[in-house]
C-alpha cells in the first residue's frame, strides 16, 4: 500500500518538484499545503505517514508548524526540506523532533532516500 505523503511549502515550483519525484513511486501525496497553518489543518485532516515540510513560510512558519503537529501526534514523521542549509533553525527543527533535514535544491533520489530510511526508523 502507498505510504501517504503531505508536502508543505510556499512555493508552487517545489510542490511541482515533490510532485514529480513521488510520481512512479510507493508515494502517494495526499495533499499539499501553502503555509505553516494549512500544514497543521491538513495534518488532521489527513493523517498523513509522512509530512514534508519547508521552513520559511507564510502565516506560520515550518518549524512552527513542526511543533503544533508533534505535539497533536507525537509519532508524526515530518522531513525538513529548506535552502536554509546551516541556520539554527534547522538545528531547532531537528532537536524539536524532525526526523531528516533535506537541503534545497535537491535532487529526487536523495528526496526518496531520506523518505524511505525515515519509515524504515519508525
Ligand atoms: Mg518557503
Amino acid at each position: 500500500m502507498a505510504h501517504r505523503v503531505l508536502a508543505v511549502d510556499d512555493s508552487l515550483l517545489m510542490h511541482k518538484a515533490i510532485a514529480s519525484t513521488l510520481r512512479d513511486t510507493e508515494f502517494e501525496l495526499v495533499a499539499q499545503g501553502k503555509n505553516g497553518e494549512e500544514a497543521v489543518e491538513l495534518y488532521v485532516e489527513h493523517r498523513p505517514d509522512l509530512v514534508l515540510m519547508d521552513i520559511v513560510m507564510p502565516k506560520l512558519s515550518g518549524k512552527e508548524a513542526l511543533k503544533k503537529i508533534l505535539a497533536l501526534d507525537p509519532s508524526a514523521r515530518v522531513i525538513m526540506i529548506s535552502s536554509l542549509g546551516t541556520d539554527d533553525a534547522v538545528t531547532e527543527c531537528l532537536q524539536a523532533g524532525a526526523r531528516r533535514f533535506v537541503q534545497k535544491p535537491f535532487e529526487s533520489q536523495q528526496l526518496l532516500n531520506a523518505m524511505r530510511s525515515v519509515l524504515r526508523h519508525p
